[in-house]
């Protein structure tokens, strides 16, 4: 089994990120061959700071392997370093619909979140999603929920590529947590937590001092009636029974019953205490590994020799099926 999955190095990875793919991340290298990575090439998609990317990329880095990514036995990379995925990109626009892109609704919304410039980056980039994903034939994609569209137009690019030029990509599968697979921000509970846009007050980030994460859950906005159950107009209590169980591994139901009669406030304190713990030995690890740039480099640079590797192949394919440049066994 082939598991690819990307994220970005923006800003600072949240709670959210942890839960909905990263610890997925980690779990998956149990079950087959994990591949992973850092895509500082969707990153540049909205504003950003050229110096703060270098930092971001290092910093996210340093957060997957404290979480627990070994190198050994998997493959850490960061996307720029592999420039198939630009070349199968621009291969696959032509078997992408402009009218699916329009419909993508994460374009929506970042696009009216612009002050300034719409990229066109921003417009393409579930292609270059889609070319990360199927440059290595990835079988699965573990992701957050805001990402299954993006996965349904990639199976589709994969599917009309095999069917206008011959069998050659596979189609993946997404795989998304049934519990915690949208975690939303905690002053707004019907927007997701997010890198990108979204308040500081709302969002958990991996890397916050333990009394901070505690501070942010406890003033999370709830609502003015009572009792530790989901429903109607109790998005937000709705999210931190998601938070508890996915950090718990365990079921919304059980927290539902254990909170049963419980008041917000001890129940808050309970999601608190359970995430700083959550997140604390993550915390510690990180603060190891960050400092040592260098290592990070040969980390990324491994990771990258094996991941072209795997890229090369399927480009050679790509391009033979599709006519272009010199056939095969003559260049
Ligand atoms: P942005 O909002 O700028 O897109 P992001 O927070 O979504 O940033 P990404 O690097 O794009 O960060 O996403 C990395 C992974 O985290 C993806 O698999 C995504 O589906 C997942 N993810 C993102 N936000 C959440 C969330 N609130 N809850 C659960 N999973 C999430
Ligand atoms: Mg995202």
């Amino acid at each position: 089994m082939r598991i690819f999955s990307g994220i970005q190095p923006t800003g600072r990875k949240h709670l959210g990120n942890y839960i909905g793919a990263i610890s997925q991340y980690v779990e998956s290298q149990e079950r087959g061959e994990g591949i992973f990575c850092i895509v500082d090439l969707h990153a540049i998609s909205v504003p950003y700071e050229p110096a703060e990317l270098r930092e971001r990329l290092y910093d996210t880095t340093a957060i997957l392997l404290a979480a627990g990514l070994d190198p050994e036995r998997c493959i850490l990379f960061r996307q720029s370093d592999v420039r198939e995925h630009t070349e199968l990109c621009w291969l696959l626009s032509a078997v992408t619909s402009h009218g699916d892109l329009n419909r993508m609704t994460q374009f929506k919304d970042k696009s009216q979140k612009q002050r300034e410039l719409v990229s066109s980056a921003l417009f393409f980039y579930p292609v270059l999603q889609a070319a990360d994903v199927l440059a290595y034939r990835g079988e699965e994609v573990p992701i957050g929920e805001d990402q299954r569209q993006h996965i349904e137009l990639m199976r589709e690019i994969a599917r009309r590529f095999n069917e206008r030029f011959g069998e050659t990509l596979v189609e993946p599968d997404h795989r998304i947590p049934e519990v915690g697979a949208r975690i939303m921000d905690l002053q707004d509970p019907t927007s997701k937590m997010s890198t990108t846009s979204g308040s500081e007050q709302g969002t958990v980030y991996v890397l916050d001092e333990p009394n901070r994460i505690a501070k942010k859950l406890k003033s999370a906005v709830t609502d003015s009636g009572a009792g530790v159950h989901r429903g109607e107009g109790k998005e937000g209590i709705a999210n931190l029974i998601d938070i508890l169980s996915a950090v718990r591994g365990s079921t919304p139901d059980a927290v539902e019953s254990e909170f049963e009669g419980s008041g917000y406030g001890d129940f808050k304190g309970a999601v608190a205490e359970a995430v700083v713990e959550y997140l604390a030995p993550v915390r510690e690890r990180y603060a190891e590994l960050r400092p040592d740039e260098r290592e990070l480099e040969r980390v990324l640079d491994q990771g990258a020799a094996n991941a072209r590797e795997i890229a090369m192949g399927t480009l050679v394919d790509v391009r033979e099926a599709m006519g272009v440049g010199p056939p095969t066994g003559t260049s």
